[in-house]
């Protein structure tokens, strides 16, 4: 093992005790081991995702730590590991896969039957440290900040969704939902297709965010995103991407959507779902193609981390807008306070660390 710093014994970490039980407190700092580096944390993203886990559902048990959408620097490398990474800037794929299930065995982790996870099922990036194996490790150059590089993961997920819509060069793209998820994929859409991407939602904000970034919008307030698809493409969408996850997104999503179609489905539902008949019918008339998104690739085939952290590179995105404000730890209960306030303009809240 070797070292850039004297590690010390104990941390500052936001810990799940339970349900709605989250508190600052001193934790151990996790042991290093062969074939894994301690990293120190500089940002973490507060994803939406984290709400319920906090709130309402809890994780799998307590206490934990929670956060999945982070960066940091290698401050120190277990036995067997190569040195050069000492002192170097890297994002963590949070998923750990058993690596030996039928989806494993074909690089396939996001489908992996048993797996742990860096923020959910284990300690995640709400914390000063962390220990993460290097196959986890995606390093980044020091031209990215830590902030922007902890957008790596919603990045990572979102332009795996898109790339699952097959979207060619001239095709009519919608994206239903404003988060963060929704303005990334839209973003990647856009450099797909070439052409102008619509965004669908009620947050009036975040549609003027999104007209700000180029994007057509549809308030759904005020119309149908079937009507808006007519007004801004003339037609349905070559392709519909839904992340929001609720029964009237994903009913707008096949309306929306025209013959010959695709529509992907991203958005983690808060309940069950049920579909109206003729919506229904209308798949099979308009032989709709309909796939799940789930997380991303992270294989020898394709990595969605590193070519979102190469796009992040070459500065063609404006990403800054995303991070919509930073806290220290310490102040974790403004923060989430803000990400809950409906009222308030959140894309991403972020932990930053000094
Ligand atoms: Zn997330
Ligand atoms: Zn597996």
């Amino acid at each position: 093992m070797k070292s850039l710093i004297e590690i010390p014994k104990t941390m500052k970490a936001l810990n799940l005790h339970g349900v709605g039980d989250l508190r600052y407190e001193d934790v151990e700092v996790p042991e290093l081991t062969e074939g894994t580096v301690l990293l120190k944390l500089k940002a973490c993203g507060i994803c939406s995702s984290d709400i319920p886990r906090i709130f309402t559902t809890g994780t799998y048990h307590f206490p934990t730590i929670p956060g999945h959408e982070f960066s940091g620097q290698i401050v120190a490398v277990g036995d067997g590991v190569d040195e050069s990474l000492l002192g170097r800037r890297s994002c963590v794929f949070p998923m750990l896969p058993c690596k030996k299930c039928k989806a494993c065995l074909k690089e396939e982790y996001a489908q992996c039957s048993g797996y742990s996870y860096f923020g959910s099922r284990q300690d995640g990036g709400m914390a000063e440290y962390l220990v993460v194996p290097t196959w986890n490790l995606v390093p980044f150059d020091d031209s990215i900040p830590y902030e922007i590089a902890a957008l790596c993961e919603p990045a990572a997920v979102s332009l795996h969704a898109a790339k699952l819509g097959k979207i060619a060069e001239g095709d009519n793209v919608i994206v239903i939902g404003t988060g963060a998820i929704g303005l990334l994929i839209a973003s990647f859409a856009k450099k797909m297709s070439g052409k102008n991407v619509a965004v669908a939602g009620r947050s009036e904000n975040k549609l003027t965010y999104a007209a700000k970034l180029g994007f057509e919008t549809i308030d759904t307030s005020k119309e149908d995103i079937a009507e808006g698809a007519k007004r801004i493409f003339g037609d349905g969408a070559d392709v519909t991407i839904e992340a929001v996850g609720s029964n009237e997104a994903i009913n707008n999503a096949v309306k929306a959507t025209g013959a010959l179609g695709r529509i992907v489905l991203v958005g983690n539902p808060y309940g069950d779902l049920s579909m109206e008949k003729n919506v229904y019918w209308s798949i099979l008339r308009k032989q709709i193609s309909i796939t799940g998104s789930w997380n991303s690739s992270y294989n020898s085939r394709v990595n969605d981390w590193k070519e979102a952290l190469e796009i992040f590179a070459s500065g063609e995105l404006d990403l800054n807008g995303l991070i919509s404000e930073k806290y220290p730890m310490s102040e974790f209960e403004q923060a989430f306070a803000d990400v809950r306030n409906k009222d308030k303009f959140t894309l991403r809240v972020m932990f930053v660390n000094k």
